[in-house]
């Protein structure tokens, strides 16, 4: 089955969907319904080309208030004070409270993002399951003691909130991204300013309602709207804060850092990646197509964790190409509220534009278009599923990350070869090596320099496991055992007891 020519929405599915909840949101500040100046920003569905929500164009005086209120929060609050078990039992009433509104976040994600509903149900209910982790964690955290330092002297290791932390989150996986930053932030004890893309702030200003629901004090988490330059940078600069955690573009993630590196901020950042997938001629060749379908397409591409770059062996790159191409025909792309559907709306039909840019540019530099290749005709934004071929590593689509349903194919003769080609981007995100020789598998796995390694899979995730990028990726790692830890500060306590030596007096004196 060929992309239809034409994408047809389903009116009376929107107008259910949008039935759902109100159009117009506050920002949350210091526990307040904040509107702003009164200037509020319109987000249409990019899918169906309708405003599904309005949220107030947020000041850099709003920025300023709420960080003002989350250091209020922090030093005089009862949050940062609070027993690990309290803390534990609110995020755990949280993911309660995600579950019994999954249904109505997916519904805000969906519309504002253009995903399919039933993906976006199953990153809600990924969600909970994060909170719930974080939750855990919580009751784990602790510091050190030395007792082995003498018989009159111990060390003790506190691990206490870092303090106030900066929450800034992208577009593409709007209430799963702040869900693998905010439950940690909130579980080590730190108070809180989020600001979400301007696109999808809907999901991120229900959870602050969550947040009030099961009880957080006001103050402890705080959100802003609005741009970034406006919104996002003050929180970046400002003293006041003590960390950033960021995720987004490579380009912004290193302005982020520059403009708190001036009050030497700690900062977590996770961007961009151009992730490969190595196809071996061992591997299990319907599950590496599957697989490699998934990891280009998914969130029609628009994924930091995009399987992007397809590295085959020469032996069987044309076989595996017309099988993927086939499968790229045949991803049903539409309505993100039809059940069925996998490949929803581009975000914006700016971005678009960008996309179908990096095509063309590739074609103009020898490279061919094996599947799709432009938008498809619709009242939204829709890109067909595509395969560019014959792209050679100096090409910039070898490099740039598209973030969109694109993806390029280049082939390779030997493991070193393989890895090499792996290894010749900016990035180091994530990337999977297929085939059954464990020699291979874990050998190419060891040399490729990413922050994840998927073998014989592709973008399976878990709290347990941390995630991270290599290189211009990113700093810092989010999720697994030391999430809640990345939100400490070590203290260190040095105790002597008994008689102290003299320092000027002589010995015996
Ligand atoms: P950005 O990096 O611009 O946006 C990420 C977040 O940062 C948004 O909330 C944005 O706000 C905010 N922001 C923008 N400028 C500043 C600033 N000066 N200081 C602080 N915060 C700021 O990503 P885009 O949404 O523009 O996407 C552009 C490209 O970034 C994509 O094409 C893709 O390549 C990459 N990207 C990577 C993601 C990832 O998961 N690693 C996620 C999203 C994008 P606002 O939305 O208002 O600009």
């Amino acid at each position: 089955m060929n992309a239809p020519a034409r994408i047809a929405v389903d009116t009376k599915k929107l107008n259910d969907a949008l039935a759902r909840f109100p159009r117009d949101r506050a920002m949350s500040i210091a526990g307040r319904a904040v509107g702003g100046d009164g200037e509020m920003i319109e987000r249409s569905s990019p899918a169906h080309g309708v405003v599904v929500t309005r949220i107030p164009r947020g000041r850099a005086e709003d920025a300023r208030a709420a960080i003002a209120a989350a250091r209020l929060a922090f030093d005089n609050g009862p949050w940062p004070r609070e027993t690990a078990s309290n803390r534990a039992r609110l995020l755990l009433k949280t993911a309660d409270l995600i579950d019994r509104d999954r249904e109505l976040i997916a519904i805000l994600d969906t519309l504002e993002s253009g995903k399919p509903l039933a993906q976006a149900r199953g990153e809600i209910e990924g969600a909970a399951d994060i909170w719930r982790y974080a939750a855990s964690l919580a009751r784990e955290l602790s510091g050190e003691s030395y007792a082995n330092l003498g018989a009159d002297r111990l060390g003790v290791v506190l691990r206490e909130p870092i303090g106030v932390v900066s929450i800034i989150t992208p577009w593409n996986f709007p209430f799963l991204i702040v869900s693998q930053k905010l439950p940690f932030a909130l579980a080590a004890g730190c108070t809180c300013v989020v600001k979400p893309s301007e696109m999808t702030s809907a999901s991120t200003l229900h959870l602050m309602n969550l947040l009030a629901e099961a009880g957080l004090p006001e103050g402890v988490c705080n959100v802003v709207t609005g741009y970034g330059p406006e919104v996002g940078a003050p929180l970046t600069a400002d003293p006041e804060v003590d960390m950033i955690s960021f995720t987004g573009s490579t380009r912004v993630g290193r302005a982020a850092v520059a403009a708190g590196a001036a009050t030497l901020k700690k900062v977590s950042m996770e961007l961009g990646g151009k992730n490969p997938q190595l196809i071996f001629p061992d591997a299990d060749m319907d599950a590496a197509l599957d697989a490699a379908t998934f990891g280009a397409y998914f969130n029609a591409g628009e994924c930091c964790n995009a399987g992007s770059r397809l590295l085959l062996h020469s032996s069987i790159a044309d076989e595996f190409i017309e099988g993927l191409a086939a499968r790229a025909r045949s991803v049903k792309v539409g309505d993100p509220l039809d059940a069925d559907t996998r490949v929803g709306a581009i975000i914006t039909s700016d971005h678009l534009g960008k996309i179908e840019d990096h095509v063309t540019a590739a074609e103009r530099d020898g490279a061919q278009v094996r599947a799709g290749g432009g938008r498809l005709e619709s009242s939204g934004f829709f890109m067909a599923p595509t395969i560019v071929d014959k792209v050679t590593a100096a090409m910039a689509i070898a490099r740039a990350e598209v973030f969109g349903p694109v993806v390029v194919t280049l082939s390779f003769d030997t493991r070193e070869e393989a890895i090499a080609l792996a290894n010749a981007t900016d990035y180091g995100l994530s990337a999977s090596v297929w085939s059954r020789d464990v020699d291979t598998a874990i050998g190419v796995g060891r040399g490729v320099r990413a922050g994840t390694i998927w073998v014989n899979t592709f973008m399976d995730g878990t709290p347990e496991l941390p995630f991270g990028g290599y290189r211009q990726s990113g700093v810092g790692r989010e999720l697994g055992r030391n999430a809640v830890k990345d939100y400490t500060e070590e203290k260190t306590f040095h105790v002597h007891t008994g008689p102290r030596t003299s320092w000027w007096l002589p010995r015996g004196a």
